[in-house]
C-alpha cells in the first residue's frame, strides 16, 4: 500500500522546510574514492567556519547516540545547532521505546526520521514518535508491509501532514554542514533474497567534516554486495547491520569499509542469538573496536570531523580514533546556493520569487526551462502549488519528481 501518490506528496505542505534542504537531492555520488576524497561536490567551499582553524570545516561536535532500546534499533543524531535525525524507532514495548530517551533529551521535533525497513523492531515505536513529536520529513525504504503497525504508522504520517519521501540511492540531505547520503536501496529493490525487507534496508552514510559513519539497518549479504559493487569506501564508524547477525558483516564488505568503530544495537538475552560470535570476530579482525548496547548501554559517538570518540554508558572506557579523512572539505549541496538564496528561511526554492538563475540551478531545469517558468509567472501570476509547474513547457512528471522536496510555491 502506498498511501501517498507522488503528486499528492509534491503538494503536501513543506512545513519541513528549515531543513535547509535537509533535503536537497543530489546526483548519486557513486563512490567515496579511497580513504579520503569526499564524495559528491566539494566546490563552493562555503566554510561554515571553524573553531580553532585548521582544516576542519564543520563547526562543533556531531553527536550520534545508538540508544539502548533492547532488541531493536533507534539512533539519534544531533548537530551542534540542534538539528536532529532519528534512524528507526525500535519497538513500542516498555523498556524498548525510544520515547523516554527522546524525552530525557528534551527532543520535541525531528528534522528527519528514517525508517530503515518495516519490521517491528525498527518501526514499532515510531507511531508514538510521529504522534508526539513534530517531524519535518519521514523517509523509508518505500517497501510496504502488511502489518498493522506499518499501516498505522503510514496513516499517521499522512494524517499528521508529515512530508514523506521514499529513500533512494543518490539522495543526499545537508545537515548543518554535515551530510546524510542514501546509499541503498537503489532504483530497483532487491528481490528473491532471504529477507527482501531486510535486504532493502535504507543504508545511509553520514559525513561530518572528515568523519564518516555508516548506518545499515538490518542489511544482509545481498545489500552489502550491492554496496561494495557501488563503490562504498572506507568509513570510520559502522552501525553493525542486523544486530550483529550471521547474515551480515561479510568479509568483503568489512574489507571495503574497514570500520575503526563498530556499534551493535542488540537486546540482552534475545531469542535470535544476536550478535553472532563469528560476526563479532570478523569485525574485530577487520580492525574495529566493537561496542554493544546489551552489555554497555547507550553508545555515544561524538565527532568534530577530525576524530571520533565512542563512549559506552557502562562497561568500558571511551575509545577515540582519528578520522581517516580529516581534511575533507565541507560538502555543500550543489543546489544550496539556489535554495538559500531564495528561500526566505525555509530552505526551499520558492518558485514564485526565485530568479531564472536560481531556478536553472535546480535538477532537471536548464536555462531555457527556468526562463519559461519566469515567463509563465509574469503572464499568469503566482503558482498556487508546485504541481502547477506542469503547465510550463518543458516540465513533466519526471522533472516534478526531481524537484520534489526542493521547491515550494508561496
Ligand atoms: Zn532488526
Amino acid at each position: 500500500m502506498r498511501l501517498l501518490a507522488p503528486l499528492a506528496r509534491l503538494t503536501l505542505p513543506f512545513a519541513a522546510a528549515t531543513l535547509t534542504a535537509l533535503l536537497a537531492c543530489e546526483p548519486a555520488p557513486a563512490t567515496r574514492s579511497g580513504e579520503g576524497a569526499a564524495s559528491g561536490a566539494t566546490g563552493g567551499a562555503k566554510a561554515t567556519a571553524t573553531e580553532g582553524g585548521g582544516d576542519r570545516r564543520v563547526s562543533g561536535q556531531l553527536t550520534v547516540e545508538v540508544l539502548d532500546v533492547g532488541q531493536g534499533d533507534a539512533i539519534l543524531i544531533t548537530t551542534p545547532k540542534g538539528k536532529r535525525a532519528l534512524i528507526d524507532g525500535s519497538t513500542g514495548n516498555s523498556g524498548e521505546s525510544p520515547i523516554p530517551h527522546l524525552q530525557a533529551r528534551g527532543v520535541t521535533s525531528l528534522d528527519l526520521v528514517i525508517a530503515t525497513h518495516p519490521h517491528a523492531d525498527h518501526i514499532g515505536g515510531l507511531d508514538e514518535v510521529v504522534k508526539t513529536l513534530t517531524i519535518k520529513l519521514f523517509t523509508d525504504s518505500g517497501l510496504p508491509h502488511t502489518t498493522k503497525s506499518y499501516e498505522t504508522l503510514m496513516s499517521l504520517v499522512e494524517s499528521r501532514g508529515v512530508t514523506y519521501r521514499a529513500a533512494k540511492r543518490g539522495q543526499s540531505f545537508s545537515f548543518d554542514g554535515g551530510k546524510i547520503e542514501v546509499l541503498h536501496p537503489g532504483a530497483t529493490p532487491l528481490t528473491g533474497t532471504r529477507s527482501d525487507l531486510n535486504s532493502n534496508s535504507v543504508v545511509t552514510r553520514v559525513t561530518w567534516g572528515g568523519a564518516c559513519m555508516l548506518f545499515t539497518g538490518d542489511a544482509e549479504e545481498p545489500t552489502e554486495e550491492a554496496l561494495v559493487a557501488g563503490g562504498v569506501g572506507a568509513c570510520d564508524a559502522l552501525k553493525v547491520a542486523h544486530h550483529g547477525s550471521a547474515h551480515s558483516s561479510t568479509p568483503a564488505f568489512l574489507a571495503a569499509v574497514r570500520p575503526q568503530l563498530a556499534m551493535v544495537s542488540v537486546g540482552e538475552g534475545n531469542d535470535y542469538g544476536h550478535p553472532d560470535a563469528d560476526t563479532l570476530s570478523r569485525l574485530q579482525k577487520a580492525g574495529a573496536k566493537v561496542m554493544r548496547t546489551d552489555t554497555q548501554g547507550t553508545l555515544t559517538l561524538t565527532t568534530d570531523g577530525v576524530s571520533l570518540t565512542l563512549t559506552p554508558e557502562r562497561g568500558g572506557s571511551p575509545v577515540t580514533v582519528r578520522a581517516r579523512n580529516p581534511s575533507a572539505a565541507p560538502e555543500s549541496a550543489p543546489t544550496s546556493s539556489a535554495t538559500t538564496a531564495s528561500a526566505g528561511g525555509s530552505g526551499l526554492v520558492n518558485i514564485n520569487t526565485a530568479t531564472a538563475e536560481q531556478l536553472a540551478a535546480l535538477p532537471g531545469l536548464g536555462e531555457k526551462t527556468a526562463a519559461a517558468i519566469v515567463a509563465h509567472r509574469a503572464a499568469h501570476g503566482k503558482f498556487k502549488s508546485v504541481s502547477e509547474l506542469d503547465k510550463v513547457e518543458g516540465i513533466g512528471p519526471a522533472t516534478l519528481t526531481k524537484l520534489e522536496g526542493l521547491v515550494e510555491a508561496r
